[in-house]
């Protein structure tokens, strides 16, 4: 079949022999296709019922029935979680459908830096000490919408998994060899080790109670991790249990731009 996709690998065999094995995976790729439509198919249809079931449900106070107040305000909490899963599928769904960025800009990050200090702000509603610290002043080669879905995920789970009091520090800095790394440190729960290389998985969970508690849809990380990729940037985490977590994303020397130019950023 001169359309199959092989998949081929070389294992050696004696001292001087190699074996070439060659597997069809044209049918796994096309059931792997199948399952992303139809993740993105049922996502799209759910859109428009939660948005009125969403809607409607924000009308009704339950000013006339106060025994329904409770009730109600339950019944919000959770379509709009419901409405946060569909989109992060959705969100997924565009992520995992290209292989490359369709477009770079450049992805300015004094602004984005000021964004993610609102929002963790917002978040943490005066619970958590807040730090933005610019010390890079450069900006990235990419995607601006992409790049903040992946730091906002960043963001809010650091506010999520850190108790009342805790600190947040956002930093943006320059790697040795011309890169540049933003990242994300809290001083909460922490994680432990045996966890860490799951961490970007869809609906992986450390602790599923204190993560359905939290908010979360679970996939906040799986898209981390793929926006991360279009970027060819790579994701590192440290964590220590009872201390916190930092989450960095590592950007190579072609993604960074020095700020007053807009040119490709010189080693120092
Ligand atoms: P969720 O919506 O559950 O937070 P994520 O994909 O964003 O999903 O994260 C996956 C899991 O990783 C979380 O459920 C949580 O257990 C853990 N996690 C993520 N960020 C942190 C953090 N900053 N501190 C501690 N645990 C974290």
């Amino acid at each position: 079949d001169p359309s199959a996709t092989l998949s081929l690998r070389l294992i050696p065999y004696s001292e001087n022999l190699w074996l070439l094995v060659a597997r069809d995976v044209s049918r796994l790729l096309a059931l792997e296709q199948m399952r992303r439509d139809f993740v993105a198919n049922v996502s799209h249809e759910l859109r428009t019922p939660l948005t009125v079931v969403h809607g409607y449900l924000d009308m009704m106070d339950g000013d006339e029935h106060p025994e329904w107040k409770p009730m109600l305000k339950e019944m919000q909490t959770q379509s709009q979680r419901m409405a946060q899963l569909v989109e992060d599928l959705l969100t997924l769904s565009r992520l995992e459908s290209q292989d490359a960025l369709p477009g770079a800009e450049t992805v300015a990050m004094a602004p984005m830096l000021h964004a993610l200090g609102r929002e963790a702000n917002a978040l943490s509603q005066g619970r958590h000490q807040v730090s933005i610290e610019d010390e890079a002043a450069v900006d990235l080669w990419g995607s601006t919408r992409e790049l903040h879905s992946a730091f906002s995920n960043l963001v809010s789970n650091a506010i999520r998994y850190t108790p009342a009091g805790g600190t947040i520090r956002i930093r943006l800095c320059r790697l040795p060899g011309g890169g540049a790394a933003l990242e994300v440190q809290d001083s909460g729960y922490g994680i432990p080790a045996t966890h860490l290389p799951r961490l970007t998985e869809r609906f992986y969970r450390v602790s599923t109670s204190r993560s359905r508690e939290s908010g979360g849809t679970g996939l906040g990380l799986a898209i981390v991790k793929h926006v991360l990729n279009l970027h060819q940037a790579r994701l590192e985490v440290r964590s220590e249990v009872g201390r916190g977590s930092m989450f960095a994303c590592h950007f190579t020397a072609d993604r960074v731009r020095t700020r007053e130019n807009g040119g490709p950023m010189l080693e120092k």
